[in-house]
């Protein structure tokens, strides 16, 4: 098994302490893993395949090209549906045992090469190699999980009304499945999607994002060393220039029975327009704006937890992250000061590779951009920086804390995808809830209180799809993620994820001798 080793040579800003002056170094780094699992190709009916060009995919710390990656277009995304298709009546002949036992083999492949997986997620993403390890382990127990939920896709045998009759109720994979990922998580949303699809049956073509590629093609190698069949998994990677018409094709190609996305909420609308046209189910994970509430009641320790938890994840790139932060006023500047003290203590930026590193780069500099404009427009307003409230070299981006902040301002009314913390003040719960509510996303939502009875009623009336209580962290592969309004349709994980590549068939026996 041969050593691919690619240098990534760069004058990046590493090391700095947070919030002092940092100072710039001269590094390399190298982006060294298996030659087997560093693949550039398109992968289409079990083949490595090329297309007329390429697009580069680029290091975010440094701006270095890692790899020239085949920008596959509508043909061949057309050829990987096909592949699908033919595969799909072949994949969901096998018995729910046989599918099963080969995820478990493509589970137990990505945790051998863990390693290898976590440094492609920090070369081609900017996250820290603590929370790349985070994530395959996280990517591949979804496929664990869903090698288990593979045999218990149990049916109905309903009482009937008529003596004659019998009725049952057949759980069914839809098809082939169209599978669009984003960048934060280049390993996980594809196995939460693709691990439920092949455990029901279905069998899937993935568009990964431009950014990552490189995760979603190890995975597939993964997938055929595992002895998942031709067809059955198919990635086409693509730049932003064809990602448009690969995505029209995976959404209206009336081969395919379902889309699953995650993403913006805008690109979100336009793959529910495109797949309307052919009456596609659809799942859609879309952004979030979560709240982060803190009421007087709360253990001000556990709430700065939370909040470096829920905000500082992936630098704040993740659609679960703490988005706005209401804090009750007999605890505001308790709050905030330890808050600020833990970013002091606890966030270091750097290349994701650097084992001290916390907070990588953002994906790209229109990322860092449009967090500074967010902190300009608060500022503008009349909020205080308690911390950073700069954007460095590239990418990278000071983690910022505000104070007196309003519902005025941009970083309140916009998911901010980045390691800004904007703290409004409120006085009474039925205001926090009000502000909370008054959002047209409802993904996640956090708060703090140990008064056991404004528990239930502030989980029971934020409206978002999951809620966490004293706790900053939810997801796990058990439960199931997803969003009320415009964050979303349908749940991933959990017992039900299987349930989005499924129907429901009616079986009626009837003329039966009672
Ligand atoms: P972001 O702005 O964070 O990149 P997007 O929603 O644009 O979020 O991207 C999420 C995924 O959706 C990526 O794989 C991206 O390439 C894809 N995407 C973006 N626009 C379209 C489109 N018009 N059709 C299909 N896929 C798209």
């Amino acid at each position: 098994m041969g050593s691919f080793c690619m240098l990534t040579r760069t004058r990046c800003v590493l090391r700095q302490v947070l919030l002092g002056p940092y100072t710039a170094m001269e590094r390399t780094y190298s982006l060294d893993v298996s030659a087997r699992l560093l693949r550039t190709e398109g992968f289409v009916d079990g083949r490595w395949i090329s297309a007329a060009s390429t697009f580069p995919v680029s290091d975010p710390a440094t701006g270095e090209e890692l790899a020239k990656v085949a920008d596959c277009g509508p043909t061949e995304a057309k050829l990987a549906v096909d592949a699908a298709y033919k595969a799909f009546y072949i994949w969901k002949r096998y018995t729910a045992k046989e599918r099963s036992a080969l995820l478990r083999k493509w589970f137990d492949l990505m945790t051998l090469h863990k390693e290898d997986l976590a440094k492609l997620i920090t070369f081609e993403s900017g996250k820290p190699m603590r929370e790349s390890l985070g994530e395959i382990g996280y990517s591949a127990a979804f496929v664990e999980w869903f090698s288990e939920e593979a045999r218990r896709m149990y049916g109905d045998i309903v009482p009937s009304p008529a003596k004659d009759r019998k009725i049952l109720l057949l759980k069914q994979p839809v098809g082939v499945a169209s599978i669009i990922t984003p960048w934060n998580f280049p390993s996980a949303m594809i196995t939460r999607k693709v691990g439920a699809a092949l455990a029901a049956g279905c069998t899937v073509v993935v568009k990964p994002a431009e950014d990552t590629p490189l995760s979603a093609l190890a995975l597939a190698e993964l997938s055929a060393e595992a002895g998942i069949p031709a067809g059955v998994f198919n990635v086409v990677p693509c730049s932003r220039e064809k990602t448009p018409s690969v995505g029209e094709v995976l959404c209206t190609d009336p081969l395919v029975q379902k889309v699953s996305f995650t993403g913006s909420t805008a690109t979100g609308k336009i793959l529910l327009k495109h797949a309307a046209g052919t009456v596609k189910r659809v799942s859609m994970e879309l952004g979030g704006n979560a709240p982060f509430i803190v009421f007087d009641s709360a253990d001000v320790d556990k709430a700065v937890a939370g909040a470096m938890n829920s905000k500082f994840r992936n630098s704040g790139q993740t659609c679960v992250c703490a988005n706005r932060f209401l804090v009750q006023s007999g605890i505001y500047d308790r709050f905030t000061e330890k808050l600020g003290q833990a970013m002091d203590a606890e966030l270091r930026l750097g290349h994701g590779s650097e084992p001290t590193t916390t907070q990588g780069p953002l994906i790209n500099v229109n990322a860092a951009k449009k967090v500074m404009h967010q902190i300009s427009d608060a500022v503008s307003q009349g909020a205080k920086v308690l911390r950073g409230g700069k954007r460095l070299e590239g990418s990278f981006m000071q983690p910022t804390l505000l104070a007196d902040v309003t519902t005025d301002m941009l970083c309140t009314q916009e998911e901010t995808f980045g390691p800004l913390v904007p703290v409004i003040r409120f006085n009474t719960e039925e205001e926090a809830l009000a502000i909370a509510n008054a959002c047209h996303m409802g993904l996640a939502g956090y708060f703090f209180s140990q008064d056991i009875s404004q528990i239930w009623r502030v989980a029971e009336a934020l409206e978002v799809g999951m809620v966490g209580v004293n706790e900053g962290l939810l997801s796990t592969v058990e439960s199931c993620f997803g969003g009320v309004k415009q964050s979303g349709l349908g749940s991933e994980g959990s017992k039900y994820g299987i349930k989005e590549y499924l129907d429901i068939k009616y079986m009626c026996f009837g003329g039966l001798t009672p």
